[in-house]
């Protein structure tokens, strides 16, 4: 066993934290309350190669794996970025990159993906639906296969970065729910080019991260070919068990980085802030609370690096990425690394949260002054309970699928 980070890793985290220190917390305060999008932080973590981690060498990208990307990750949110250091690397380096990367074909990969290492394009992904929630294979977007094309209509829902994307990454049912012998067949994946007149989409007024949008999409009549298929036709949904959990490990990354954040400016102010005789930081009761939840986060820093490790040594893109029993069939060797993910992301957050609550508390009236960015902060982390998926749902793959439990829904 070897925690140390390798000296590729060791760059990666420094590279990081001078860019994050380019753009400290008052940066990201002013382009959340302008919900303006951060376009030279965009263009210095391009440059650094960050949004290419994951892009294999010969299309422009750095080649690396999960774990360097979750070291870029906590390393950005932990030295300044706030969640913003997660985002926008999840929505084209995570989201839009790794699908293709791994289910592309060469020409889908020749395509989109040195421009998306060379930050020339954003991406998004259209998963979540109105009426399908947290339940992704109750999707009611349609492909209906005419005359060699395929037609596609329907809604999604709070679908980041869609207004500013090039690509989405689109989650479609090509057999419907009722019809499909197996539930999760009949699931297929669309790259779809923006801006198309046929998507049209609205932002969501929301409670943070108001940097980046996130927005009702609707989808009228888009029309695509074959080509644009991303991974096997109906096997879509065994492309999302290999992408999501890296999405979980990234945030969970970036939940322990904005929580060390908020702690480390929480600790300062402690020391300095008098009301009685010693500094607040002096007082028990809120050193401890702020311990605890820091070596709680410690913990799953080790978790969210153990699933990026064995997502590293197990993912292998499939060797051909339309054939559906093979894609189907790799999904068998993805329990480790959904055990490890869903764990890390369960007590990442929760300590992140903690973290984060005793921090605001600690600045007292102060913390919910917008001035010191830890009211921004808590914004942000109560996130993560919701999405990228429900602290719920995380708890019931551990308590299904890692304690033997019944499932407890239909
Ligand atoms: C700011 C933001 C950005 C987002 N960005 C994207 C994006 O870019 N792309 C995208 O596709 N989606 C995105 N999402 C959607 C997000 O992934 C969903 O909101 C999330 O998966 C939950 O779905 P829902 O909101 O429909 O909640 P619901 O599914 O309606 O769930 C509501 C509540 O019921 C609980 N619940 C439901 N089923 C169960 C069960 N079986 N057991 C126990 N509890 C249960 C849930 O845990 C939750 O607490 C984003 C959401 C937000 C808020």
């Amino acid at each position: 066993m070897d925690f140390e980070y390798s000296d590729e890793q060791r760059l990666i985290a420094d590279l990081a934290r001078r860019i994050a220190e380019k753009y400290p917390p008052e940066y990201w305060r002013e382009k959340d309350e302008r919900h303006e999008f951060a376009e030279e932080y965009w263009r210095d973590v391009s440059e650094a190669g960050f949004v290419g981690t994951l892009i294999p060498e010969e299309y422009g990208g750095a080649g690396m794996g999960m774990e360097e990307m979750i070291v870029a990750i906590e390393n950005l949110c932990r030295y300044g970025t706030g969640m913003a250091g997660v985002w926008y690397l999840m929505l084209t380096g995570i989201f839009a990159a790794l699908p293709i990367a791994r289910y592309g074909t060469r020409e889908q990969k020749e395509k989109y993906l040195p421009r998306i290492s060379r930050g020339e394009i954003e991406g998004c992904a259209a998963i979540t639906e109105p009426n399908a929630g947290t339940n992704t294979l109750r999707i009611e977007t349609y492909a209906e296969k005419k005359n060699g094309e395929y037609i596609i209509n329907g809604n999604k829902v709070f679908i980041s970065g869609v207004d500013r994307a090039e690509l989405m990454v689109l989650v479609t049912r090509t057999i419907p729910y009722d019809e499909t012998p197996r539930k999760t067949m009949g699931l297929t994946l669309f790259l779809v080019e923006l801006p198309n007149k046929s998507v049209k989409w609205s932002p969501i007024p929301k409670h943070g991260i108001n940097y980046s949008h996130t927005c009702e999409v609707s989808i009228d009549n888009l029309r695509l070919s074959e080509d644009d298929i991303l991974g096997p036709i109906d096997g879509g949904w065994y492309v999302l068990l290999d992408i999501l959990n890296p999405e979980r490990m990234g945030f969970s990354a970036g939940a322990v980085g904005l929580a060390k954040l908020a702690i480390s400016k929480a600790v300062e102010y402690s020391k300095e802030r008098k009301v009685f005789a010693d500094p607040i930081g002096s007082y028990q009761s809120l050193q401890h609370p702020l311990a605890e939840a820091y070596s709680s986060l410690e913990c799953a820093k080790l978790m969210v690096h153990k699933a990026a490790w064995i997502y590293d040594k197990v993912h292998r893109p499939p060797s051909n990425p339309r054939d559906l029993n093979e894609v189907v069939g790799m999904a068998r060797q993805y329990k480790e690394v959904g055990d490890a993910t869903n764990m890390a992301k369960v007590v990442a957050v929760e300590n992140a949260i903690k973290a984060v609550y005793w921090a605001m508390q600690i600045y007292g009236g102060y913390g919910y002054a917008k001035e010191f960015d830890v009211e921004r902060w808590w914004r942000e982390i109560n996130l993560l309970r919701l999405a990228p998926v429900t602290q719920q749902m995380a708890l019931n793959y551990i308590a299904q699928h890692i304690l033997g439990m019944p499932r407890s829904y239909r």
